[in-house]
């Protein structure tokens, strides 16, 4: 009963029980595979050549790679012998890059061989980086300082190794907030949140995973540990099929048909991708029953396509500070008799509360919520999974963590069947005229539109109503609506006064390094769009 909550305990059990399930990869061209037998077997190589290389319980060891096999060595090693596993976001700026790995004072940096270019660049912001040892990851480029080939690195190394028996509440993983509104800040998981938010998440109502499962994690594993699949597919023998580098529709359709994959996991973006490519070729992925979005809201028209296609869309919400997950939108006994609008209308929200996480809604006041789904208020979480402070960040901590709560900045209604629904984030809130405007709303009521693919609202000032919305969208391809168009199609779906001022046509919004919408550059870009008086120039904010 006392033994510890450990990584390690995962993959022992995984190489145990599952042996012949396990990892495929897609390696540059080649696609290879483990069983889970085999898989253990080059962790406990990778755990030898880290002890010869000098790392210590404690050490920092950073990744900065793709979802891949060696990733997925390193999420094991790593922890199980006592260090911590920084996972870089690989779409950070170099300064950025160079900052997280100096606040987290990485000894080693493991580097896909496609990613040295990046890590370079981040070497040239800061020449500090250089001094870490580099191993390389996939093709051999060793140009980068101290750099080693990881496959020669590990290859005489003992396939065993005799994990220790680590307190629970040692650090195992590192992974920094993804800078939606601010700098990233970084979180550390224990060995024990680790393995309670894997167990809670396979669990029948949140993921719903299985032995019989193949998932293939398209989320990538530097954000907030690919939403927990890589501990919950060997704790449940689920097989993983990574799918390296290449996340383009047709690679990602290529090994979805290949390998038989039953499930996947991604924010909203790449299912825009993935649905369009579907669509085009008029068939949709039998074998895949359901596939997770998060990270932001799913818009209407992405889950009624995806359901049609004929995949199960399971809406879920979490936050890095939370491992992630902390509601999926599963209908619940009540629910399953209820209409089909009803249905579909609980199951766009983000759904009730995982049975790790503690919540409650407060107003602006500190006053409770009334959970009748219309008080809407932010909502505050705390539980085994969910942080209690940033690492070595006193003033984002204290601003954050209040009381043994976690403020979560998500503004937040909660129904009578218990389902959480995200009215907006508390920052991207548009005020006019003293009232809140609800920009998931006004977004989802754009990509509703036949001719609209994303759809991005933000606030910018406003000379008498304070502030005042702006759409940016992008068109899906051969598709034409003008301006006014989209502003008439509005009046028929949301109040009056919620139809931005001005709907601005752009090639594509900008993202944060995971992929969601960053509304921070956006109102940056168009502060002025209002008061100036000045002409809206299409512009491709990734230029
Ligand atoms: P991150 O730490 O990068 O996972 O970002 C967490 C934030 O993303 C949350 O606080 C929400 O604002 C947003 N988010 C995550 N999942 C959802 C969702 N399903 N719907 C709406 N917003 C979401």
């Amino acid at each position: 009963m006392d033994s510890p909550l450990l990584v390690s305990s995962i993959l022992a059990h995984a190489v145990k029980n599952h042996p012949r399930r396990g990892v495929v990869s897609r390696d540059g061209a080649e696609i290879v595979r483990f069983s889970y037998a085999a898989f253990g077997a080059r962790v406990a190589r990778l755990a030898n050549a880290l002890r010869r290389l000098g790392i210590e319980p404690g050490d920092r060891v950073a990744s900065f790679g793709w979802n891949s096999h060696r990733h997925l060595e390193l999420y094991y090693a790593v922890p199980s012998m006592g260090a911590v596993l920084h996972t870089v976001n690989i779409r950070l700026f170099p300064e950025q890059i160079a900052g997280t790995i100096a606040h987290a004072a990485d000894r080693i940096v493991f580097v896909d061989g496609s990613l040295v270019g990046a890590v370079r660049a981040a070497i040239g912001a800061d020449p500090a980086l250089g001094e870490c040892r580099f191993v390389i990851m996939g093709p051999a480029d060793l140009t980068l300082p101290n750099a080693v080939d990881y496959e020669s690195l590990i290859a005489d190394e003992s396939p065993e190794f005799a994990w220790p028996r680590l307190d629970e509440n040692t650090a195992a993983i590192m992974c920094f907030t993804s800078a939606t509104t601010a700098d990233p800040k970084a979180i550390l998981f224990s060995h024990r949140s680790t393995f309670l938010h894997a167990l809670a998440t396979a669990a029948a109502d949140v993921f719903a995973l299985a032995e019989r499962d193949v998932v293939l994690p398209i989320v990538p594993m530097f954000h907030v540990n690919a939403w927990g699949l890589p501990f919950v597919c060997p704790l449940v023998g689920a097989s993983l099929v990574m799918p390296g580098a290449r996340l383009d529709p047709a690679g990602i359709i290529e090994l979805v048909e290949a390998e038989g994959v039953t499930f996947s996991a991604g924010v909203p973006t790449v299912w825009f991708a993935l649905r369009d490519a579907l669509n085009a070729r008029g068939a949709g992925l039998p074998s895949l029953e359901r596939v997770v979005i998060g990270g932001s809201a799913v818009p209407p028209a992405l889950f009624d396509d995806l359901e049609a296609l004929g995949t199960k869309v399971i809406h879920a919400w979490g936050m890095t500070e939370m491992s992630p997950i902390g509601t999926v939108s599963t209908l619940t006994a009540e629910l399953a008799a209820a209409t089909p609008d009803v249905r579909r209308r609980e199951r766009l929200k983000q759904g009730p509360f995982s049975v790790i996480v503690d919540w409650k809604i407060l107003d602006d006041d500190g006053n409770a919520v009334a959970a009748d789904g219309h008080a809407r208020g932010e909502l505050w979480v705390r539980g085994p999974a969910v942080a209690a402070s940033y690492y070595n960040n006193d003033a984002a901590s204290a601003a954050a963590f209040v009381d043994g709560w976690f403020r979560t900045g998500d503004i937040v209604t909660v129904d009578d069947f218990g389902f959480m629904e995200i009215v907006d984030r508390s920052k991207d809130l548009v005020k006019s005229g003293g009232e809140w405007i609800s920009s998931v709303e006004v977004e989802n009521a754009l990509m509703g539109h036949p001719a609209v693919r994303e759809a991005c609202v933000f606030g910018v000032t406003h000379a008498r109503w304070i502030e005042r919305p702006i759409a940016a969208v992008v068109m899906r391809d051969g598709t034409a609506a003008s301006e006014d168009e989209l502003r008439v199609w509005l009046g028929e779906r949301v109040a009056k006064w919620w139809i931005p001022d001005r709907v601005v046509f752009l090639d594509a919004i900008p993202r944060t390094g995971v992929g969601k919408f960053l509304k921070r550059a956006l109102r940056e870009r168009y502060a002025e769009l209002l008061t100036s008086g000045g002409d809206v120039v299409a512009q491709n904010p990734s230029e």
